[in-house]
């Protein structure tokens, strides 16, 4: 699949002011609830409504959704405040029920992206609609997956897609729900610029105190819209409940949220920008220049214990290093996190080079 400026005409031609917005409750549970906040959400920035009617749960016994009950609200929602309406599907039956319900956005969820036999079935339902269908990003931090849900949807005829970066999870505990892995979403960007991006900061945060940078984030990445959990009572939501904001909170952070040019023509601004980033070529070209230099080293020390018989893996020597680093780090400015990514980076390398030198 390569890439074609066609990918964002559906984008284009809402001829929106402002990135997409689609918000709306983590799951339809009344009739009055999913109507209550589609009218808090209709005089805002918002532009498609969203809400599960099919909840997939990690665990069972959780809210698993309305089922199709909910579909006839969605429709409501459309007509009284002429919101376009989403939700996502998991399968065939979804699908069909999605398409006779006039659902104008179709996701693919997390959970389903995982699995190249859901996604196949869901393009075959879907085969030639011309409705929206976002592929959110797979459970696991695979790019490959997650452009091979892509283009099993592009392959099925289908022309009005995009992709939704909810995160990813990991077994390591940080403050996010699912880590964002930026760079991830960013390398999907430049395999195809011109399919629309769309992020899920509730999904990323877990928690709703973070949503604001974490869609500020986005948008300084050239993201092309957003997609937030909203509940006029999320404490009380019956899925997802720390991650949603109210409607006025979220209008509060569309009106917060800044949008950058993608670039500027001015000559000051032009000149500024390549001086800085001459500087930041000179810095990358050390950077190698000093990995290359202690990679020798390395090799140096795998010799010296090849040589004497010795482990490659020295675990307390490895944990002193580690810890010194994250302190020197903090001096620099350069968070636990990073450090911690890039010399375990680093010291597998040199863990393969001098396993290269001891089996020799
Ligand atoms: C959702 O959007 O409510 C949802 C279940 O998301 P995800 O598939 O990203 O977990
Ligand atoms: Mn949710």
């Amino acid at each position: 699949m390569e890439n074609k400026k066609e990918y964002r005409n559906w984008l284009n031609q809402m001829n929106l002011e402002h990135p997409l917005v689609i918000a709306g409750p983590c799951s339809a549970e009344t009739e009055e609830q999913v109507l209550k906040i589609a009218n808090q959400l209709k005089e805002s920035d918002v532009t498609a409504y969203r809400a599960g009617i099919w909840k997939p749960r990690t665990r069972p016994g959780m809210f698993e959704g309305v089922g199709a009950i909910g579909l006839k609200w969605l429709q409501r929602v459309k007509e009284e405040t002429g919101l376009m309406i989403a939700t996502e599907v998991a399968n065939s039956v979804h699908v069909d029920l999605a398409l006779e319900h006039n659902v104008d956005i179709l996701w693919i969820g997390a959970r389903s992206t995982v699995s190249p036999f859901i996604v196949q079935e869901i393009a075959d339902a879907l085969k030639g609609t011309d409705k929206i269908v976002l592929i959110k990003n797979p459970v696991n931090p695979d790019l490959s997956l997650w452009m091979g849900g892509l283009e099993r949807i592009h392959s099925a005829d289908i022309k009005n897609i995009g992709v939704i970066h909810r995160g990813f999870s990991s077994y390591d505990k940080s403050k996010y729900r699912n880590n964002p892995e930026w760079q991830i979403a960013v390398e999907f960007q430049n395999n195809f610029p011109d399919i629309p991006l769309i992020c899920d900061p509730s999904h990323i945060a877990g928690r709703r105190d973070l949503i604001f940078d974490l869609s500020q984030t986005s948008l300084d990445l050239n993201y092309d819209g957003l997609m937030i959990e909203s509940h006029w009572d999320p404490d009380n939501a019956w899925s997802d409940a720390a991650q949603q904001v109210t409607p006025d909170r979220l209008i509060e952070i569309m009106k917060d949220l800044k949008i950058r040019d993608k670039t500027s023509q001015g000559e000051d601004y032009q000149n500024k920008l390549n001086n800085l980033r001459s500087q930041i070529d000179a810095a990358d070209q050390n950077l190698l220049t000093t990995l290359g230099k202690r990679m020798e080293v390395a090799k140096g020390i795998g010799k010296l214990k090849s040589e004497n018989n010795v482990a490659i893996l020295q675990n307390k020597r490895w944990n002193e290093i580690l810890g010194k680093m994250i302190l020197d780090g903090e001096d620099h400015g350069l968070s636990e996190e990073f450090i911690l990514r890039i010399f375990k980076a680093i010291h597998q390398e040199s863990i393969n080079n001098q396993k290269k030198i001891l089996n020799k």
